[in-house]
């Protein structure tokens, strides 16, 4: 629909927690159904606006029958065929229909406005009704409503011709769970913003591996700003800017511009090995949560793939859960990724990433609960399927498998008895594997840390998972935006933890990467060589970057310099210690 006055420019703070600029017709997702605008129309307007209500109608009756066929194609969805099917019925209700047009010619209103207010009126009566069948009928005529109201604001007249706008958009919402985020169609999504939200939660985690620009913890999104108005998402400053003036758009497109020549310069590391100044190598590789990632890994010339995060296959469709799904998806990661290879975590829900069995049952604590290796260990029989599609992919190329989540000894022993059960499972099928498959421990808790001579002994690599050793030595809540300030990477206590189990893991002969957020900090790369990390696996977006700062480093200045660190007191002070040794050697990447 065509705006007339330009609205303000209104600047909004929160946390930048994937890089880029982006900016778009913006699309709200929430649970309700969205009020559009009231907004009058000429009399002239009524056969366009009626033309408008017809396609976003074809448009909403395709993309019923669309999802329809993919729901009736997996198994066990006999009834959610027949929803559909009563969505349909709904969505050509003639009395409704009808009702909506007289609104649109009597009242000269937008469609838009006709249609939410003729079926809110529906829905708010059908509420009310003490028969919960016909109760539950208002949540599918909203569902419907819901998929009308969205095609209508992206049908335009174009030209004198109408059109269904298939541009890409700008998503804001009070919250995205991982779950979400899967959901979103990544293709036609450039970038988001959250009220709430944090840098390493799930969600901000996959924005950076889909690298679209992303902010979280916008606190409270106004209400003035409207579905189609344009929105500008800054994910370098953790900036929202909703209706960006002409010269704001001129501002960010030289800060647009400044990041494709930083990129175009980073190109031309691809194919080099990631070397500090002095010669020192490190291995470099990516994390990934999806398959499709794995182009995004080569085209950015990571050194294999450092974390592979199976939850997602947990999030989704049950199919995905089978070995056969996880065996097919893992083998082609290990063909893809050559001799460097893959780095398979074994399931690691909880915490954030809630599967619908623990939606269903809330627990108080869940980043202190049933999460993790605990999960696996307590279903031996789940565990041991995901075992054997990794194992069994362990033969089409390098794999190697990690335990995530160990806080005791016994928990590592525990699983590796599960591997050893899963290898003989399959040396009993006759199916081959790598029988010398490398294992590794996630240290990711303060009593891992403290116990890392003791797990060193049981496996041949550990990965760091600062996001978790961060929210776990200093207690906050990595999700929770109100304690965000608090969430410090750089607080000494965690440096040390680090600095043991690097140290840990030398002496006793096996190597020690990190494969949390913090590895590619652009602040704490210097702490990474001055520790002497073997492995950093990072977001695919940040491999060149981070392959250009190590290449700045000398290792040995590092390693005296990392004395004066590990010696102060609050994470500011390293923070600022970190940032002074990063722009003295790599300014350009701190854009
Ligand atoms: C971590 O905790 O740092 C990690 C890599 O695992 P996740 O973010 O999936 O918890
Ligand atoms: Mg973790």
């Amino acid at each position: 629909m065509n705006k007339t006055a330009k609205k303000a420019e209104i600047r909004l703070e929160g946390i930048g927690v994937s890089p880029g600029v982006c900016w778009g017709p913006v699309e709200f997702l929430g649970k309700t159904l969205e009020e559009p605008e009231n907004t009058d129309i000429p009399r002239s307007g009524v056969d366009a606006e009626k033309a408008r209500l017809s396609l976003a109608l074809i448009a909403t009756r395709d993309q019923i029958i669309e999802l329809q066929s993919e729901i009736s194609s997996e198994e066990d969805n006999e009834s959610h065929v027949g929803i559909f099917d009563a969505h349909l019925l709904l969505l050509e209700d003639s009395t409704v229909l009808n009702e909506v047009l007289r609104v649109c010619e009597t009242q000269l209103k937008s469609i838009d406005w006709a249609y939410y207010s003729v079926v809110k009126r529906y829905i708010d009566s059908l509420r009310k009704i003490s028969d919960p069948y016909l109760r539950e009928r208002a949540v599918d005529i909203e569902d419907v409503a819901k998929r009308v109201l969205k095609n209508l604001r992206w049908s335009n007249l174009e030209d004198g011709n109408l059109r269904l706008q298939t541009d890409t958009s700008i998503i804001l919402a009070h919250n995205l769970t991982p779950s979400d985020t899967v959901g979103l169609n990544r293709s036609r999504v450039k970038g988001f913003a959250t009220e709430v939200g944090s840098a390493t939660s799930h969600t901000a985690i996959m924005a950076r591996s889909l690298n679209i620009p992303a902010v979280v913890a916008l606190h409270q999104i106004p209400d003035v700003c409207n579905a189609g108005d344009v929105v500008l998402i800054d994910g370098y400053h953790g900036r929202v800017i909703l209706n960006p003036a002409e010269s704001t758009l001129q501002e960010y497109g030289e800060l647009v511009t400044l990041d494709e020549e930083l990129s175009d310069s980073l190109s031309l590391l691809k194919g080099h090995a990631t070397t500090t100044a002095d010669g020192k190598r490190v291995t470099l590789s990516a994390n990934i949560e999806f398959i499709e990632e794995i182009e995004g890994v080569k085209n950015q010339d990571a050194e294999g793939i450092g974390l592979y995060r199976t939850e997602f296959f947990y999030l989704q469709s049950r199919e995905q859960r089978s070995e056969e799904f996880q065996f097919k998806n893992y083998k082609t990661a290990a063909e893809a990724t050559g001799e460097h290879g893959v780095i398979i975590r074994t399931l690691d829900i909880g915490g954030d990433k809630l599967y619908p069995e623990l939606i269903e049952n809330p627990e108080p604590n869940p980043f202190l609960g049933w999460r993790g290796i605990r999960l696996s260990l307590d279903r031996p029989g789940e565990f041991r399927i995901q075992l054997r599609a990794i194992l069994r992919a362990s033969a089409f190329g390098k794999v190697r498998l990690m335990f995530p989540f160990i806080s005791t000894l016994e928990e590592l022993q525990e699983a590796r008895v599960q591997l050893e059960l899963a290898k003989d499972e399959l040396r009993g099928d006759g199916i081959s594997f790598d029988e010398n498959i490398e294992v590794g421990a996630m240290i990711e808790i303060p009593s891992a840390v403290l116990i890392a001579d003791h797990l060193a002994r049981e496996v041949d690599f550990f990965s760091i998972g600062t996001n978790d050793l961060v929210q776990y030595t200093t207690a906050v809540d990595r999700v929770n935006d109100r304690v965000a300030s608090l969430y410090q990477p750089t607080h000494p206590a965690v440096v040390s933890m680090i600095r043991e189990t690097v140290e840990a893991a030398h002496r006793n002969g096996i190597w020690c990467g990190i494969c949390g957020e913090a590895a590619s900090d652009l602040d704490m790369i210097p702490i990474w060589v001055g520790l002497e990390v073997d492995e950093l696996s990072v977001g695919s977006a940040q491999v060149l970057r981070t392959r250009r700062a190590i290449s700045t480093l000398d290792s040995r200045a590092c390693g005296e310099w990392i004395e004066e660190v590990t010696g102060l007191g609050t994470a500011k002070e390293i923070r600022g210690k970190c940032r002074e040794m990063a722009t003295a050697n790599y300014p350009e990447l701190l854009l």
